[in-house]
């Protein structure tokens, strides 16, 4: 019997509790959870813990039972407890070069009719994602694509035939965004050019609010496993050039003593782009810089001599990862200082 002067409070704290500690592996269950704030806890278990708090110990798990008993009490408490076959997540689901993610964010693998035919197929099974189930055979359905806060026109369209298809279509404006987006994969579908590396992919979220509305982007896997690359390089280092390795950065970034004479030296305002940390972050950000070593060191010469003054330079965050974001190509601060200076004009 679960003793009735278990209240909510002492499960809440039980909660909490499991929180820090975790859950023994053999009171695990399989079975049921209690869901609060999305995390996931085994009935039982967490009873047995509450008794801890209304009752001085554990209460054992001889002694009452798990189902019923145990889910009628916490439903009586207000908690929430599910069935975990009922709410295993159905997603992603994958058809064809389809994947959903959600029941809002939808991946489509870049294909050839992407690039040539202004659109692309969308498979039966899925269309109810679009909300576009109630679309009949010849009917069409105009919608508006979001790219980067510009509109583009567009439309589901359902072939006029029996089993007809479903397809999205967009029109030369969005043509041209593919063009100047992923222009290699482009000119491979229309001039016949080299084939580039891994196929891109266009992300969509539709609008929860106004279904004729859909966000894209377009994702590109390989450009984010380069990006883990430079952050494993930066991290790790050395890197091999020939027969020298040399290290950059980060190691003598990191020394303490490097860093304070540097930013004695420079101060705590981005070298790159002028970021303040305080200015924006307040207390938070009060004398926080990162510190970018701007030589790659030879390991054969032992004793490499660091000039603060001018081998360690004071940059923010943003303009570090930019000077790192590929470990084989890592940018000077004329080069980032160049880059920002172009672009920021049009901010
Ligand atoms: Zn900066
Ligand atoms: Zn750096």
């Amino acid at each position: 019997m679960i003793p009735n002067n278990i209240s909510k409070e002492h499960i809440l704290k039980a909660i909490k509790w499991i929180d820090t500690k975790g859950v023994p592996t053999k009171r695990e269950s399989n079975k049921f959870s209690l869901v609060l704030e999305g995390k996931w806890y085994p009935p039982k278990y967490v009873i047995t813990i509450a008794n801890l708090f209304a009752n001085g110990k554990e209460l054992s798990p001889s002694l009452f039972s798990g189902g019923d008993e145990t889910n009628g009490y916490l439903d009586k408490q207000g908690f929430t407890i599910t069935n975990d076959e009922s709410n295993k997540n159905e997603f992603p689901i994958t058809s064809s070069s389809w994947t959903i993610l959600s029941s809002t964010v939808f991946i489509k693998e870049m294909d050839k009719s992407s690039f040539i035919h202004h659109g692309l197929a969308i498979p039966k099974v899925f269309r109810h994602y679009f909300n576009i189930d109630s679309l009949k055979r010849g009917e069409h359905k105009t919608i508006v694509l979001i790219h980067k806060g510009i509109m583009y026109d567009a439309r589901f369209e359902m072939d006029n035939i029996d089993s007809p298809r479903t397809r999205l279509f967009w029109k030369s404006d969005l043509v041209g965004l593919i063009r100047s987006e992923l222009p290699d994969w482009f000119s491979y579908y229309k001039d016949n050019t080299a084939k580039p590396q891994n196929l891109p992919q266009l992300r969509f979220e539709r609008n929860i609010e106004r279904d004729n509305v859909i966000s894209i982007e377009f994702v590109n896997p390989t450009e984010i496993s380069l990006d883990i690359d430079g952050e494993i390089g930066e991290e790790q280092e050395p890197k091999a050039e020939g027969s020298l390795k040399y290290y950059y950065g980060k190691r003598y970034e990191r020394k303490p003593e490097n860093r304070k004479r540097a930013i004695e030296l420079h101060g705590y305002v981005c070298a790159v782009c002028g970021f303040n940390f305080e200015e924006v972050y307040g207390i938070r950000g009060k004398r926080f810089i990162e510190i970018h070593h701007t030589k790659p060191l030879s390991t054969l010469n032992k004793e490499q001599i660091i000039d603060p003054l001018t081998d360690l330079i004071p940059v923010c965050s943003n303009c570090h990862r930019m000077i790192h974001r590929r470990k084989d190509d890592i940018l000077s601060i004329e080069e980032i200082k160049r880059t920002f200076d172009e672009y920021k004009l049009d901010l």
